[in-house]
């Protein structure tokens, strides 16, 4: 199967590409243009032996969001270019890590930088938007699309279970739409600064190693998962995940914790 990695900026991609043009090796360019130009830049597929071959001419110096497998997607790239707001608060998106989802090793998981800060559109959001979760200390607005988790936060996004590069910036772009959209009708919206919901208790325990060791105090990992869902633990107390085997898992159960408004700001921060 091919492989797949995705850049921060249209430099590093420029920079990959013409590495592979300069050593004759077979890509693929996954191009946003132009329905999703404000959400990514180009992303590169190749197979796992052209991979291998720029590694060692050394010409992988440039800077990747990560790699994941590359599965073809049958999502269209509008023909379009995006549509412009008058008011812009979300401005751009820059895809800064990507990685195979933890919940589902086939979907893949990322956070996206923005350029602006879409932190007044949240209490506005949490009124139309009543499946989601807002945790008002926390600056979070967390909800479902469809089988994705997507947690906002000022200045970044992240994305759970996206099918695929393109299903990702399809989704961004989506939200670009859906905050600038509320934001220029706040006027006729009441805020809203309470948490109404949390993400399902099965979320979390998707997360957690699954190996019910106990050292949380809980017999299984489900029943700590319920714990945290209610307010009776705290994330730090699954040490296989802060100090143990399973750190690999530490990075998107603190999302899902900041979604619950459980989770440390700092420790959340310090893992991105
Ligand atoms: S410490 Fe973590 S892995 Fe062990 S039972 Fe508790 S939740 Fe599960």
């Amino acid at each position: 199967m091919k492989v797949m990695t995705a850049f921060p900026r249209a430099s590093e991609f420029e920079k990959m590409r013409e590495a592979l043009t300069t050593l004759g090796l077979p890509f693929e360019i996954i191009d946003p243009s132009p329905g999703y130009s404000r959400v990514g830049c180009p992303a590169i597929a190749m197979e796992p032996e052209t991979r291998a071959a720029l590694a060692s001419a050394h010409a992988e110096k440039c800077i990747t969001a990560g790699w994941v497998e590359y599965r073809p997607t049958s999502i269209h790239i509008p023909a379009s270019p995006p549509p412009s707001f008058a008011e812009d608060i979300f401005v751009t998106a820059s895809i800064m890590v990507i990685a195979p989802c933890i919940a589902d090793e086939k979907k893949i998981r990322l956070v996206a930088h923005l350029s602006g800060d879409v932190g007044a559109a949240m209490p506005y959001l949490n009124t139309e938007m009543r499946e989601g979760c807002y945790n008002a200390d926390g600056e979070t607005f967390t909800f479902m699309d469809g089988y994705r988790m997507i947690t906002v936060y000022p200045r970044r996004i992240s994305i759970a279970k996206a099918d695929d590069i393109i299903d990702a910036w399809r989704t961004l772009e989506k939200i670009r739409c859906r905050i600038n959209d509320v934001y220029a009708r706040r006027a006729a919206i009441e805020p809203t600064y309470e948490m109404r919901k949390k993400p399902p208790a099965l979320e979390i325990y998707k997360r957690l190693p699954g190996t019910n060791c106990g050292i949380c105090g809980q017999k299984t990992c489900m029943a700590f998962a319920l714990s945290l869902w209610s307010g009776n633990a705290k994330p730090s107390q699954c040490m296989p995940i802060f100090e143990g085997d399973f750190s690999r898992l530490k990075a998107a159960f603190l999302e899902i914790c900041s979604g619950l408004g459980v989770a440390d700001t700092g420790m959340l921060f310090e893992e991105m």
